[in-house]
């Protein structure tokens, strides 16, 4: 994966690639106070690159900010604007977009309320996050022994980077033992999400994905899933599950926008089904694609064209 680009946008300008540094005292640096967000663009059927719910991103960045405090020097419409100039300026297509909002350097306590806040927007492209043979077969996933945040110890609903470490700590166990993804149970032993991903479970045709009130980011994804599952029939019950749930499940799927539509084979070194992505999740998988790359034309509201 090559990152290097020809500019990054850094408050409120472009900026050449080599350009756009930061200085060692910055606040956000140190104790990971900031707000981020995950976002794709796709190029559609027609030969026009289109972002994928920017909309809906942006405005998670901004309830980011409004969760962690910190006041952004831009609004929700200049930095869509500013997404969208970055991949322009960048040439690119198929992209991955990633805004940061960040304290700068300054005061250096944790009480620290004067540093400038930041923004920086990269663009770069990216793959499959868990590879293509994960996203055609399936990936392996083992339950980490590090509990997802305990809901009034880190704000689950924001994607906040210092947050991040928890998710690294069980991605990096998991996969030093060979496995693709690492799934994670809150402080009660209840499955909460994986660690970049939220879980979906097939079981005797009904689709179950642990609900909004517990410990799991609001994935856009997750979201994008539901109303195309249900717009096909499907019924989506949002309840708590364990982990021998997984066990036994039929198919189980995880979503995300690096990580699109990803079947899981195989949890715990148990199979999940015949070891083979099921009929509900390559029928949700083709749906999502369908809908990022425009081919279906439904949901236009979804796609913010890079014109
Ligand atoms: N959970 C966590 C912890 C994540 O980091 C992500 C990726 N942003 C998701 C779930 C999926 O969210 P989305 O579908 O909005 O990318």
């Amino acid at each position: 994966m090559d990152i290097e680009t020809d500019k990054i946008w850094l408050d409120g300008e472009l900026v050449d690639y080599d350009e756009a540094k930061v200085h060692v005292l910055t606040h956000t640096l140190h104790y990971g106070l900031g707000a981020f967000e995950g976002i794709r663009c796709y190029l559609q059927s027609d030969g026009q690159p289109a972002v994928f719910r920017l909309d809906a991103h942006i405005r998670r960045l901004l309830e980011t900010c409004q969760i962690t405090t910190i006041d952004p020097p831009f609004d929700q419409d200049r930095l869509e604007k500013a997404c969208l100039e970055t991949i322009r300026a960048n040439e690119l297509d198929d992209c991955y977009i990633r805004p940061v909002v960040f304290l700068g350097h300054g005061e250096m306590g944790l009480g620290a309320t004067s540093n400038d806040v930041r923004v920086a927007i990269m663009t770069w492209p990216w793959g499959a996050y868990l590879g293509d043979e994960g996203l055609e077969h399936g990936i392996r996933a083992k339950v980490a022994s590090f509990n997802r945040h305990h809901v009034n110890s880190s704000m689950v609903k924001g994607k906040i980077n210092g947050q991040y470490v928890n998710s690294i700590l069980a991605k990096r166990e998991v996969m030093k033992s060979g496995y693709d993804e690492a799934i994670m149970v809150d402080t009660e032993g209840y499955i909460s999400e994986a660690s970049g991903e939220n879980i979906f479970v097939v079981r005797d045709g009904e689709i179950f994905t642990t609900p909004m009130g517990s410990s799991i980011l609001s994935g856009i994804t997750r979201d994008t899933v539901v109303t195309l599952a249900e717009e096909r029939g499907h019924e989506i019950i949002e309840q708590r599950f364990t982990r021998d749930f997984l066990y036994v499940a039929d198919e189980i799927f995880m979503t995300g926008t690096a990580a699109e539509v990803t079947p899981v084979r195989e949890v715990d070194d148990r199979t999940i089904g015949d070891g083979r992505p099921g009929p509900v999740t390559t029928s949700l998988q083709n749906a999502y694609f369908d809908a990022v790359k425009g081919r279906s034309g439904d949901h236009p509201e979804w796609r913010t064209v890079v014109e």
